[in-house]
């Protein structure tokens, strides 16, 4: 038996469904089709907050964003994952106008008007094939590929500087708007991915490296596992994390915990959580620079040990692993995988496990056996093959 995997689609494929899926429901044609990817971290986990680099990369999962400007002032926006039409004005779409997932859309209009691009009405309907609250993004998904629409629409020239705003929009209407806490790496990785790499993010400066990775060309694969358990980074877990480490760079006088030069000595001057919260963020960012090297060098059994070690001190020091995980994480070590490890914020989510890529399989049938056996929803798997950004579609 094999487990299913999550479809991803056809790029071209789905966009040509979404435009006739366009002028089905708003009677003309698009200006054109927009899509932008989810994504997985593969280390770096809660560090984009502490000025620390991050690893993502691009899913082949990915969302698409039909649009046309209007001659009114209306806005028109429709989700194929939701039930109603939502409608309003272009010039109400802030954080006192829209709640719920239509702020992820309407959002971005709003802070991209506040950045100073001037927007007609619209009619907007987008499609996605990211799973949703599975910690793989599909909310910065959505953002980005509405974000490359409305810049059509307006009329720009989509070049790295205009990425790098879109990258502040979209954090903007997730955070204000949403009211979703996001650091950016979401943003930053749907927009500046590229297709067999993944994307060494520096969060201080954000500033990014392409890093080579082709796991398959390797005959290893990152299997994707949606443990379908609740993530709610909209709760307090994730903002008492944040809130540690900010105590953590208090205590030890400093911005944030990446200017800490001596992570031995600033750890005997903290204690208790904060000193794990603080443990976990110094020992992810050197596992994030071992990470590198190990990718550059095809050294896929050190990042199998990389990813494993990750896991345990999120789940030990950060306190954000739960048994859904954990059961991923364990199972997929008996069955032959080099390492896995949570990704994303954590309380639930997703994780991934570095595979050979013959153990595919079986890896997948034995966490899928586990879940039976504790009575769990059967969780979701899918290849991690490093994808493209965002772009233009049709
Ligand atoms: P994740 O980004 O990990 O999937 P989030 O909680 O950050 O989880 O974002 C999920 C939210 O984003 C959804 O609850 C919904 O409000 C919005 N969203 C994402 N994709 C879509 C979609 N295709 N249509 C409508 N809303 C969506
Ligand atoms: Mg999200």
């Amino acid at each position: 038996m094999s487990t299913a995997r999550i479809p991803f689609g056809e790029p071209e494929q789905i966009a040509d469904e979404l435009v006739e899926r366009f002028r089905s429901t708003v009677g003309r044609d698009p200006i054109g089709c927009f899509v932008a990817p989810g994504r997985v971290n593969l280390i770096g986990e809660h560090v984009d907050y502490n000025n620390g680099k991050c690893l993502p990369m691009a899913l082949p999962h990915a969302t698409y964003t039909a649009l046309a400007p209007r001659d009114d002032r209306q806005v028109r926006i429709t989700s194929l994952q939701q039930q109603e039409t939502w409608e309003g004005q272009v010039d109400e779409l802030g954080p006192d106008d829209v709640d719920g997932w239509v702020a992820y859309v309407a959002g971005v209009a709003w802070a991209m008007q506040a950045d100073g691009i001037a927007l007609p009405g619209l009619d907007i309907v987008v499609d996605s094939r990211v799973p949703v609250g599975a910690g793989l993004s599909s909310s910065a998904a959505l953002e980005c590929s509405v974000a490359l629409g409305l810049c059509a629409v307006a009329g720009l020239d989509v070049d790295h500087e205009l990425r790098r705003r879109l990258v502040n929009a979209c954090m903007r209407a997730e955070t204000e708007v949403a009211g979703a806490p996001t650091g950016g790496m979401d943003q930053m990785i749907a927009l500046f991915a590229e297709a067999d790499h993944a994307l060494l993010l520096d969060c201080r400066d954000w500033s990014t490296q392409q890093v080579a990775w082709a796991p398959a060309a390797h005959d290893v694969e990152l299997l994707v596992v949606d443990t379908r358990a609740s993530h709610s980074l909209n709760d307090g877990g994730y903002r008492a994390r944040r809130s540690d480490c900010d105590e953590a760079a208090r205590v030890l006088g400093v911005e944030s915990l990446r200017e800490v030069s001596d992570a031995e000595a600033a750890l005997g001057v903290l204690d208790g959580r904060i000193r794990r919260r603080a443990r976990h963020v110094f020992t992810e960012m050197a596992r994030v620079e071992e990470a590198v090297g190990q990718l550059r060098s095809s050294d896929y059994s050190g990042l199998g040990h990389s990813f494993d070690a990750s896991h345990v001190s999120l789940r030990d020091d950060f306190e954000v692993s739960c048994p859904e995980l954990d059961l991923v994480v364990e199972t997929a070590g008996q069955h032959g995988a080099l390492g896995a490890r949570m990704t994303g914020g954590g309380f639930g989510g997703s994780a991934i496990a570095l595979v050979p890529s013959e153990s595919v399989d079986q890896v997948s049938d034995a966490v899928a056996a586990g879940f039976a056996e504790n009575g769990w929803p059967d969780p979701g798997f899918l290849l991690g093959r490093p994808s493209e950004g965002a772009r233009q579609v049709r």
